[in-house]
């Protein structure tokens, strides 16, 4: 059974109905990349699997199964619990997760104090081992320091420290490297994967870099407009992508160490999803569309080189 899996997510924020109908998976000690242009729920999809979405945002869901458990009957006190101890998330920029005015090792501590019997003497070691087993060197000295006097990178690993502190079973990075330079992202990137091959993490990674996909995930799922539009084993994917969309982001998007906020090169813009899609919401910019493709949805497909598609250009004429 896989670790996490969500059937048929649909979330909507006032009028607008941002993810339409989401299924993925992920597996114990494997990562899972969801790639997209900004605004294709990507970021939202992950804020909803830490009951972390708006108030305002109204969620459905077909099936939601964490480690065996169905997610969608337990309260705010047991999700306080979940993300303190089984689901961890890490974000884009480590400031906002951090305190200013506490050392790392003293946040790190807490974490584990809040969460665990330890005491505190016990909680400070466990943080400085954490800080040490991620790769900081001086790590007791470096637990005494404050976030403004640490660099980027190493702010990235206090986090993750912090996140992996009460052994979570599933981590949710958010563009965790998209602003660190290439050196330290490499390392921050490698670090991931080490836990998630030796602590047997699973790990959803949302980044805008195929390099990065390429080097982490075992599978990947391509997201547009709401949607799961291609999904399978990354090595398939990006070998022989099947969605026109998969294509147009593979030529637009940046190698690993080139990563920018937001991508250039897929002409035309995302479809409003204040409106109903009938069709293939990616439509209007799709070279290859037909006049089916407005009008009706495809199916998911299973194709010959492994990997699910949505796309009428895989629909086998009978
Ligand atoms: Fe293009 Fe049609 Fe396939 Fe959509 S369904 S990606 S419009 S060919
Ligand atoms: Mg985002």
């Amino acid at each position: 059974m896989s670790l996490l899996s969500v059937r048929d997510l649909h979330i909507h924020i006032g009028d607008n109905h941002l993810v339409r109908g989401v299924d993925l998976a992920v597996e114990r000690g494997e990562c899972l990349a969801l790639v997209g242009e900004s605004g294709s729920g990507k970021s939202l999809t992950a804020l909803s699997l830490m009951q972390l979405l708006p108030s305002h945002a109204r969620l459905e869901h077909g099936e939601w199964l964490f480690d065996g458990q169905d997610m969608r009957s337990l309260d705010e006190k047991a999700w306080r619990k979940v993300r303190a101890r089984r689901i961890a998330m890490v974000f884009q920029n480590p400031m906002t997760a951090l305190n200013p005015t506490m050392t790392i090792g003293q946040q790190i501590a807490e974490v584990i104090c809040l969460h665990t019997s330890m005491s505190r003497r016990e909680a400070r070691q466990r943080a400085i081992d954490l800080l040490e087993r991620l790769g900081i060197v001086n790590a007791p000295r470096r637990a005494k320091q404050y976030p403004f006097e640490l660099s980027g990178g190493m702010l990235q690993r206090a986090v993750i420290a912090m996140a992996v502190a009460c052994g979570p079973s599933m981590l949710i990075a958010d563009e965790p490297t998209t602003a660190l330079d290439v050196t330290v992202q490499a390392e921050v990137l490698a670090l991931l994967q080490e836990l998630c091959r030796d602590e047997g993490l699973g790990l959803l990674l949302i980044t805008h870099d195929l390099g990065v996909v390429e080097a982490m995930a075992k599978h990947l799922a391509v997201m547009y407009a709401g949607r799961i539009v291609e999904s399978g084993e990354c090595a398939r994917v990006l070998s022989q992508p099947a969605h026109p969309y998969t294509r147009a982001l593979q030529a637009a998007m940046p190698s690993l160490g080139e990563a920018r906020e937001s991508l250039q090169g897929i002409a035309g813009t995302p479809p409003d999803l204040s409106r109903q899609i009938p069709g293939c919401a990616f439509a209007p910019r799709c070279p290859q569309a037909m006049n089916i493709c407005v009008r009706e949805l495809p199916q998911t497909r299973l194709i010959e080189t492994g990997q699910c598609t949505e796309c009428w250009l895989w629909e086998k004429p009978e």
